[in-house]
């Protein structure tokens, strides 16, 4: 008994793949049409909270992340100038035996659910989309960009933050705007003394590190720019070199001829966010992930709250023979979730920017990350 036979996903990212796999897991034939040829994305590092440790734990891929990338608890807080202020704990997620928190290089997380996808019997076409929809009462009939048609009872759409998807079905959601700050992003050699995340607080900016495997580190900074302006890319080691600058820690001063070499792949990404309303589904088609919530990364959650809404997806669609009480389950389940993410780090985002109340900051970030260990 489930809701539906045959699904479509539309995505292959971290929220379509784990949809997909708990979909398959339910006894629902699953296909995945995935637009890059090579499935894999940028190569920056990502910090993965105890919450999303668990939603990978459900996937069955705990074990190789805690293998390739790396797991710990609590977060270090720092001054600019290497004083030790707090250590800010990070409660494991209820249910789950899982560490607090951990990071990893993204293309090793995309690969290792990637592999699973395949191997939960999922059908993945790579370099393929979709080219038009057409909804009935019980089917949505799909041709594809490699001359093909389908047929099936659901489609998800998990073509990202910037979905051509979301364009045919939510016209009235509005582009994304800039939110007045950008991340830059490296990848470092991680000292010995760096054993879980790392965070030193200057005025306006604030740098972080965060162990991905056992011989490296990405290291992030938040800058604000009050306008989108394009940076050329040939300049991002020196800007980034010179943001490190002023964070006079021994420790951060030895780390910057490193970002000066092509090891250091410097990234650069003005950040936005999107919470479109729920329902996130037009009749027989539904949306998850950055499709329909796109947050900031200020509590490390996108990926999390995207998996996580795969995972809902897929329980609440074996659970019944009816889909509108799926999708209800579904929408119940995810929807303030993903408002209290998305919200909760756009404030922390602003008081960032604002130079604001440093005890709203901790308080924020204190309470989302206990909301955050509750059950899903
Ligand atoms: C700077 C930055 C830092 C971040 N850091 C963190 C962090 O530390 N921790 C964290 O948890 N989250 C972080 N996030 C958020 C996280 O990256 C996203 O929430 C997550 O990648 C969303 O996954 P998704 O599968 O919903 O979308 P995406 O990752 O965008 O995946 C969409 C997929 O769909 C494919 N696609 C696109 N269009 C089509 C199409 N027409 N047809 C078929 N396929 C298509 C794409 O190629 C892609 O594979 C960060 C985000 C940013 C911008």
């Amino acid at each position: 008994m489930t809701a539906v036979n045959k699904v479509l996903v539309i995505g292959g990212g971290f929220s379509g793949m784990a949809a997909a796999i708990q979909m398959r897991r339910g006894g629902i034939a699953v296909d995945l049409v995935e637009i890059d040829p090579d499935w894999c994305p940028l190569g920056a590092g990502i910090t993965i909270n105890g919450a999303t440790l668990r939603a990978l734990q459900t996937l069955g891929v705990y074990d190789e992340f805690v293998a390739q990338g790396y797991v710990s608890d609590g977060v270090e807080l720092y001054t600019a100038q290497g004083h030790k202020m707090a250590e800010l704990p990070t409660p494991r997620p209820v249910g789950a035996d899982v560490s607090g928190g951990g990071g990893i290089m993204r293309p090793a997380l995309a690969a290792m659910l990637a592999r699973a996808t395949r191997a939960a019997g999922v059908d993945v076409r790579l370099g393929c989309s979709f080219s038009s929809l057409e909804q009935t009462d019980t089917q949505v009939n799909v041709d594809f960009t490699d001359g093909t048609r389908g047929s099936y009872d659901l489609v998800v759409g998990a073509d990202g933050v910037h979905s051509k998807l979301r364009g045919l079905l939510f016209p009235e959601v509005k582009p994304l705007e800039y939110i007045g700050q950008g991340v830059w992003r490296a990848v470092m050699p991680r000292p010995e003394e760096i054993v879980r995340p790392r965070m030193w607080f200057g005025q306006h900016i604030k740098l972080g590190v965060n162990p991905v495997s056992k011989t490296h580190m990405y290291m992030f900074i938040t800058e604000d720019r009050p306008t989108k302006e394009h940076i050329d890319p040939a300049t991002w080691p020196q800007v980034f070199a010179g943001l490190m600058q002023p964070f006079t820690d021994p420790l951060v001063q030895a780390l910057i001829p490193h970002a000066l070499t092509p090891e250091a792949a410097i990234d650069y990404r003005p950040l936005a966010n999107l919470l479109v309303p729920a329902p996130w589904n037009r009749g027989r088609v539904v949306m998850i992930g950055d499709t329909v919530a796109a947050t900031t990364p200020h509590l490390a959650s996108g990926a999390g709250i995207g998996i996580e809404s795969g995972i809902v997806l897929g329980e609440e669609l074996a659970r019944t023979d009816d889909l509108q009480t799926a999708l209800d389950g579904f929408h119940a389940r995810r929807w303030e979730r993903c408002r209290m993410v998305i919200q909760n780090s756009e404030r922390l985002c602003r008081i960032e920017i604002e130079g604001g109340d440093k005890e709203e900051h901790a308080r924020i970030m204190r309470e989302s990350i206990i909301a955050l260990t509750q059950p899903i």
